[in-house]
């Protein structure tokens, strides 16, 4: 009836704009390409979309931080150790599946078989990196000398990938290999310092210092009440702004798949073995996203994961346009806390850490690379490299910051550790940026599900304290 339509509507509205919004950029970037726009006029026709992506980016540190900060203290310690044990577990168990399905597909399909059919760039050196450097680089990653530095870092980092994707693209086609080179390798160096000069301090330190802060302030009882207010009252605010933000949030959807459709390269010409590659990431992406996360959901929670997921559709989205977990941190947020009902003691203690580390698409995308450069390379990889490469593509996920690309940075772990040539990184440029949108939603995906999984397993512990502080502290 005309009745319940409506009421349909009012419920779902931001979800219909959402993908009413993916649907017009679509058709909006096909009906622009033969326009054959500057590259300054795609710059203008992209702004609504950038402006989103500062919007979001400008509410994810305060989010962060008061979200982690309130979260911990609002628990005793005793209840937050076991969640952050029982997410720890989840994002373990889950990426080492990404990466296995990974794997698996790789070697099944083998995209890189046959003759290499792009020819290789030679110019252009990478520094070794070893994989004890990159692990030793996370751990001092996660105490950043200065926190106010810290922040500044994750928004630069975040800006250059930004401009710098616009090189990555115009390279792709081959007109100049070594500026692609020198990107990478300059990327690289700063955010894996092997001489320790710079360091690529990124959201992982705020998350620790923010968890540290957290629980202490959570000891203090009636002491740290204040702070608990503070942050409680920031959190609040924030996710007022973020309120706000969603109802620009489809403009800006619209705008960024419009303005990348406009920019691509001609797909066309993705053919041979890049093709199958792009075909093995997504179905691993797909096994993965579709089939193992909700059974896993279900097998926990007897809950039907599909209409959880439902409920994700909007972040979901907001990740496939913006190619960044981080950024998409607030929707995710927002989505569990109304449409999914998850407590908000879960999400604000799990979310900002699963934004952070639990990349379960990167580590996947990782480990089908680096077999697909070795089979490009017709190097056969043994059993103990298989594993090297499972270790290091995990570690390579955890280290990647929730921004644009990422992943393609902290690929030269994963290949140096088997002795790969890093710079055949070149091979798989062209289709990255693509990839790397439907990697995030799997990111985003696997870190909504654990908090929902997480959720369910703590049940007990927060009836308990919702019993001991009468739930006084967070309330809806
Ligand atoms: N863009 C991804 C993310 O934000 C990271 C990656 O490049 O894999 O989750």
């Amino acid at each position: 009836t005309k009745k319940s339509i409506k009421g349909f509507l009012k419920r779902n509205l931001f979800v219909l704009l959402t993908i009413a919004a993916v649907a017009l950029g679509v058709m909006l970037g096909f009906a622009l390409r033969p326009h054959n726009l500057t590259l300054r006029e795609i710059k203008y026709f992209a702004f609504p979309g950038e402006l989103l992506m500062r919007m979001l980016q400008m509410l994810v540190l305060p989010l962060i931080v008061s979200s982690l900060v309130t979260g911990i203290s609002s628990l005793d310690s005793k209840a937050s150790g076991k969640m952050g044990m029982r997410a720890v577990a989840y994002y373990m168990v889950t990426t080492l599946i990404a990466v296995f399905i990974g794997i698996v597909i790789v070697i099944v399909i083998k995209p890189g078989k046959g003759h290499r059919d792009s020819p290789v760039a030679s110019s252009g050196t990478i520094e070794p990196v070893h994989a004890a450097d990159a692990f030793l680089d996370l751990i001092r990653n996660m105490f950043p000398p200065n926190l106010v530095e810290a922040c500044f870092k994750q928004v630069r980092e975040f800006t250059s990938t930004l401009t710098d994707s616009l090189n990555a693209t115009e390279a792709a086609l081959a007109v100049n290999m070594s500026r692609v080179l020198q990107t990478i390798q300059e990327t690289v160096v700063e955010m894996i310092p092997v001489s320790g000069s710079s360091n690529g301090v990124n959201a992982l330190g705020l998350v620790v210092f923010s968890m540290c802060f957290g629980l202490v302030i959570g000891s203090m009882k009636q002491q740290g009440q204040a702070l608990r207010d503070f942050f409680d009252c920031l959190n609040e605010a924030i996710m007022r702004l973020v309120a706000i933000v969603i109802w620009y949030a489809p403009v800006g959807i619209l705008f960024l798949i419009a303005a990348k459709i406009v920019e691509m390269k001609n797909l066309a010409e993705v053919g041979g073995q890049l093709g199958m590659y792009t075909v093995s990431v997504i179905v691993g992406l797909l096994i993965h996203g579709l089939f193992v996360l909700p059974l896993l959901y279900f097998l926990v929670t007897r809950k039907n994961p599909y209409t959880f997921m439902a409920g994700l559709l909007q972040a979901l989205i907001t990740a496939l346009g913006t190619s960044s977990s981080s950024a998409t941190l607030p929707i995710t947020f927002r989505c569990l806390e109304e449409n999914n009902r998850v407590d908000k003691r879960v999400t604000r203690f799990i979310l900002p850490v699963g934004a952070t580390i639990n990349m379960d698409g990167t580590a996947l995308y990782e480990a089908v690379a680096a077999i697909f450069i070795a089979q490009v390379n017709d190097m056969e990889l043994n059993f103990g490299q298989i594993l090297t490469i499972s270790i290091t593509a995990t570690a390579a996920s955890i280290g990647a910051a929730g921004i644009p690309q990422a992943g393609l940075v902290t690929m030269v772990i994963v290949l140096t550790s088997v002795g790969l040539p890093t710079e055949d990184i070149t091979l798989i440029i062209a289709v990255d940026w693509f990839l790397d949108r439907l990697r995030t939603t799997t990111n985003v995906l696997g870190d909504s599900i654990g908090a929902g999984i997480v959720e369910h397993l703590s049940r007990q512990e927060l009836q308990s304290q919702d019993v001991e502080v009468g739930n006084s502290v967070i309330e809806e």
